[in-house]
């Protein structure tokens, strides 16, 4: 048996790889991490928390406005871009030592520092150029910003998420392009913000992938609150004459702006890893192939997260971390389980889905009914505000088993999580309509929907 450095090297320290690194050593393993940039990885230090706190502080504006219909007089506005940031800087610089701090209570050995890999049992530190070998390796370097997906002159004046975090300043005017999560978060939170704000998106609508009325409903919504969007447009050039950009679009249009924001896809980091000399097998987009045990083909290499581009979000790859944890240092074999992840989209309003869309459990062969609630929500009675909400639930026919639910409306997201429980269980429609309201909710819509919006069957094989 080759005596081994450790027993586990982990070479990122974000969502996943923390989460690993602590469960092995707190199994009693020797366990080493290696972290290139900040503890905390994308979600802490560039995603799911930033994004976040600016989608809070885009909301003020509409409250503010909102809060007229309630009896409040609200005094002249003024937003603080450098103070939004610094305060978002000084929370995230807390939760990253928070990381460092519980990896090391663990008992973790940690190395600021890029880790590669020489062969498969051993990792080289490029800073201090230091080696270390280990019996097992896991892969946890998540995924940066695509930018190679806009093959076109001038994409280099273009930012990504990562610099949208820590810009000087907030601009003017500012072009989003794409129509996924991160382009629809961006586009809200710089139009909330009081930006200028166009969203560029080459699809009919955005959102692909989400059920199709929660699209049209984000759409509709986008369309009342002036987030200006253009479908079916793609860029051609980007030229930049002093601070200005001009955005050239395939429908003869020039667009102006102080920045522009590519959203267009993230690609896994596996370039330079080594992996090539170890014998990892890659994906067409690099990532990490790995089974369901996120073990890759060299039976001692692991990879967890957004480096295997499966569902790229945080409970994800925590799910992954303690199902490696389990099944190598627990002796407990835990594959991981990808089915019925809730997400959420923070748009105002949010979208948040568990699941099949309707369009997916048809696919699957399933005979189906909709039950569907649009309603304007008690709020905005009040408020004035143009706004409504959307509950759906697509439902087996022969089962009555509960197969997605859909929702547009303000704290979707807090509650598609527990909605993901019942799930998970295999809650029937029969058993939603058991339960006994909560009112006055929009919630309560989940338990109310007596009559079916329509059924349909499934499509032909
Ligand atoms: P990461 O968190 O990316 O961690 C990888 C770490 O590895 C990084 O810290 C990196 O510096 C380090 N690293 C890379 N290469 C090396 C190397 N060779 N040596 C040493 N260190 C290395 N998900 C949600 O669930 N909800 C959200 O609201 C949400 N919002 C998001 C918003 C944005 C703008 C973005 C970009 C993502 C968002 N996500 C969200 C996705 C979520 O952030 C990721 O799914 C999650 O962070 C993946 O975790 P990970 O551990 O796989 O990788
Ligand atoms: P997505 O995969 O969600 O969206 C990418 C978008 O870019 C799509 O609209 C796609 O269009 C478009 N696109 C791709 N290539 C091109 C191109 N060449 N030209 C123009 N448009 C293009 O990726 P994101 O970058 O938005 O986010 C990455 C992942 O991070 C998400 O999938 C999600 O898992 C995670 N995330 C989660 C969040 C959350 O939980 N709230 C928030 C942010 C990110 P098309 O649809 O036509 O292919």
């Amino acid at each position: 048996m080759p005596n081994y450095d450790f027993d586990l090297f982990v070479i990122g320290g974000g969502s996943g790889g923390v989460r690993a690194s602590r469960m092995a050593a707190l199994a009693g393993k020797r366990v080493a991490i290696a972290e290139e940039y900040q503890f905390g990885g994308t979600c802490v230090i560039r995603g799911c928390i930033p994004k976040k706190l600016f989608v809070y502080a885009a909301q003020y504006g509409e409250d503010f406005e909102d809060a007229a219909g309630f009896g409040w007089t609200v005094p002249e506005r003024h937003f603080d871009w450098t103070m939004l940031v610094a305060n978002k800087d000084k929370e995230i610089a807390r939760l990253s030592d928070l990381y460092v701090q519980n990896v090391k209570k663990a008992g973790v050995e940690i190395f600021y520092d890029r880790a590669e890999l020489n062969d498969a049992h051993t990792v080289h530190l490029r800073k201090s150029g230091k080696r270390f070998t280990a019996e097992h390796v896991l892969i946890a370097t998540g995924g940066r910003p695509s930018r190679d997906a806009l093959d076109i002159p001038g994409v280099e004046h273009c930012i990504s998420s990562n610099e949208a975090f820590y810009l000087k300043n907030l601009p003017r005017r500012v072009i989003v392009v794409g129509g996924g999560y991160i382009a629809v978060e961006f586009a809200h939170i710089f139009h909330g913000l009081g930006c200028d704000a166009t969203l560029v998106y080459r699809g009919p609508k955005v959102l692909r992938g989400f059920d199709e009325d929660m699209r049209d409903c984000l759409m509709a919504e986008m369309k009342k609150t002036g987030l200006r969007v253009l479908c079916n447009r793609n860029f051609t050039r980007i030229d930049k004459r002093r601070d200005e950009l001009f955005a050239f679009t395939d429908h003869n249009e020039v667009l102006e702006a102080d920045t522009i924001m590519l959203a267009v896809g993230r690609r896994p980091n596996t370039d330079g890893l080594g992996l090539e000399s170890a014998g990892v097998g890659l994906g067409k987009k690099g990532e990490v192939m790995v089974d369901e045990f996120s073990r890759s083909n060299v039976p001692n290499i692991f990879a967890i997260g957004d480096v295997t581009n499966r569902l790229q979000l945080t409970p994800v790859a925590i799910h992954d971390a303690m199902c490696f944890a389990r099944t190598v240092f627990e002796n407990a074999p835990t594959p991981v389980d990808h089915h019925l992840v809730p997400t959420a989209v923070f748009s105002r309003p949010e979208i948040a889905s568990v699941g099949r869309t309707e369009e997916r459990a048809l696919e699957a062969g399933y005979a189906i009914d909709i039950y569907k609630s649009t309603f304007r929500p008690l709020k905005h009675t009040l408020s004035g505000r143009d706004t409504r909400s959307q509950f759906k639930l697509v439902v087996d026919a022969k089962t009555e088993r509960v197969l997605g639910c859909h929702i547009f409306g303000f704290d979707a997201a807090e509650i598609i999580q527990i909605v993901a429980v019942a799930l998970k269980i295999g809650a029937t429609k029969t058993q939603f309509d058991a339960t006994i309201a909560l009112h006055p909710t929009a919630a309560e819509e989940l338990v109310t929907m007596r009559g079916k919006a329509y059924s349909r069957a499934p499509k032909a094989a």
